[in-house]
């Protein structure tokens, strides 16, 4: 198959969080499986140095009706994958990537659709003519209506199927409906079963109406979307799909999270207690300016700092377990300012034993995941969460919340601690600061007083492995689904 994945970040090159490992790993799988895959993203300016030495091909893009844009195809390569950076440097030439909210990118729908476009146009000029157009999250979302309205009755595109993953249902691209006349979306698709949203122009959900397919990135979080609590308000839209939501859970990139042979680690390690874990503990205590202690259980977490992530109601307990249980806590995260400092205070408070960085730092994450005892996860919405999943295969066990695909890939230790063959971590309902609480306790007291129990935890979790072959096989499988069956029909397109 000829498959063109869109993407505004991919793993190596921008990041900001799990779509770009998404889009480095499953394309390179699907290229294992024998497909022909282009990634297409944008020519961001943090990665001047990298796209002006790739040749180029200019080309006019016709955004709408009365916006065409000359744009510069480059093409490259990144660790074998082919890439076509979309540079126009209205939309990319600039410093940062999204940045919702501030006033430097009031243009994000325009700029990222320029992408999109780009992207489809690109295939015509080199006669590349895609089975599939895989569009990830609101920036590439609206491929599908673009093939469904724009390219309607163009041949080149008759047999070419979409198909738009969601990373995160939160995100949607809410912006003023002047919008919709410059990405080319006509009229008559503002109201409220497609772009129309309380008055707003809501890309995602209108796009949602227009893909062939629907995938996200866990059965769990598949199905929440469909659920009021869960579905970010449009939850009616994905109940309505052409075909049902496909949740496929994420696979993990074991080349680069591999205690065995992580160049990030002061010691590599293949079981938890083989020596190279507890170096890595002492290494990290020391890193972090934490005491220096091989007993004291070592907790963690990493992650954007954004109400999702549960940190609201996990700093309480922060401060719950410094002031009267022994343990200590290592976390690495930026974002919101307002819980910046009230991390940074309970650090202020307690600097031996609470330690927060605040930044991103590859090298420290995997050095955290290595020198942890337990990572913790207490989500309100995760839609696969990857640290979770890194942390079984570093030993460090983790204690998540029972929502999303963190319920699809963390066994929970049942409380009768009867199924030590399979649990590989700790797990909690309640959205509350209690619950969490209680749940760190039982898994601290697992940790101080029941070794055995532990250590099985820590086996059966790096035992575990979520391939990305597995993955790429299932979304191989619902592309051919989707070439077999006829194009999903727009009634208004
Ligand atoms: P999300 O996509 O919601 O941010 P995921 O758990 O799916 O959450 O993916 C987050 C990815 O970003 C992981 O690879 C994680 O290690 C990485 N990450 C998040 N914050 C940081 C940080 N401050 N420093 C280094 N890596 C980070």
């Amino acid at each position: 198959m000829k498959i063109l994945f869109i993407a505004s970040e991919v793993e190596g090159l921008v990041k900001t969080g799990g779509l770009a490992d998404v889009a480095y790993a499953l394309p390179k799988e699907l290229q294992r499986l024998g497909h022909d895959v282009r990634i297409v993203m944008p020519a961001y300016r943090s990665l001047n140095d990298i796209w002006m030495q790739w040749p180029k091909r200019q080309f006019s893009t016709k955004i709408s009706y009365f916006n065409t844009e000359t744009v510069d195809a480059r093409y490259g390569e990144h660790e074998d994958l082919p890439i076509i950076a979309i540079d126009h440097p209205a939309s990319f030439d600039r410093n940062g990537i999204y940045d919702d909210g501030h006033d430097a990118f009031y243009d994000n729908p325009y700029r990222f659709t320029v992408m999109t476009k780009a992207a489809l146009d690109w295939c015509k000029l080199e006669n590349w003519q895609p089975d599939i157009v895989h569009a990830n999250d609101w920036q590439s979302s609206l491929a599908g209506f673009f093939l469904q309205e724009h390219y309607r009755h163009d041949p080149f595109f008759s047999a070419t199927r979409s198909v738009l993953s969601i990373h995160n249902g939160a995100y949607q691209m809410h912006c003023d409906p002047k919008w919709l006349a410059q990405v080319g979306i006509d009229q008559r698709f503002y109201n409220p079963s497609d772009f129309e949203d309380n008055g707003h122009l809501n890309m995602l959900k209108g796009a949602l109406g227009f893909a062939d397919g629907v995938t996200t990135v866990s059965p769990g979080y598949a199905a929440e979307l469909t659920t009021p609590i869960g579905g970010h308000g449009i939850d009616f839209k994905f109940r309505n799909l052409h075909r049902p939501i496909v949740g496929i859970l994420n696979g993990c990139d074991y080349d680069q999270w591999n205690p065995e042979t992580d160049p990030w680690l002061l010691a590599q390690f293949a079981t938890p207690d083989d020596g190279g874990k507890a170096r890595c503990k002492l290494g990290l205590q020391r890193e972090m300016g934490l005491s220096i202690d091989a007993k004291v259980p070592l907790l963690a977490t990493i992650c954007r700092l954004v109400d999702q992530k549960g940190i609201t109601y996990l700093i309480p307990v922060f401060k719950e377990l410094m002031a009267n249980h022994n343990c200590q806590v290592a976390m690495l995260g930026s974002g919101d300012p307002l819980l910046v400092a009230q991390l940074e205070q309970i650090q202020a408070e307690f600097p031996d034993r609470f330690r927060f960085v605040n930044g991103y730092d590859a090298g420290l994450s995997h050095r955290i995941e290595a020198g942890s005892d337990a990572f913790l996860m207490p989500s309100i919405f995760e839609p696969c969460g990857l640290n979770q999943i890194y942390s079984l295969r570093y030993g460090t066990v983790p204690l998540v919340r029972e929502v999303g695909g963190l319920q699809d890939s963390v066994c929970r230790l049942s409380k009768s601690e009867r199924n030590l063959k399979s649990a590989t971590g700790f797990m909690f309902s309640e959205l509350s600061e209690a619950a969490l609480l209680e749940e760190v306790l039982r898994m601290l007291n697992v940790y101080q007083h029941k070794q055995t129990q532990w250590k099985a935890l820590q086996r059966n979790g790096m035992a575990k492995r979520f391939s990305w072959k597995k993955s790429a096989c299932q979304y191989q499988e619902f592309y051919r689904l989707l070439l077999d069956a006829p194009r999903a029909e727009h009634p208004l397109a």
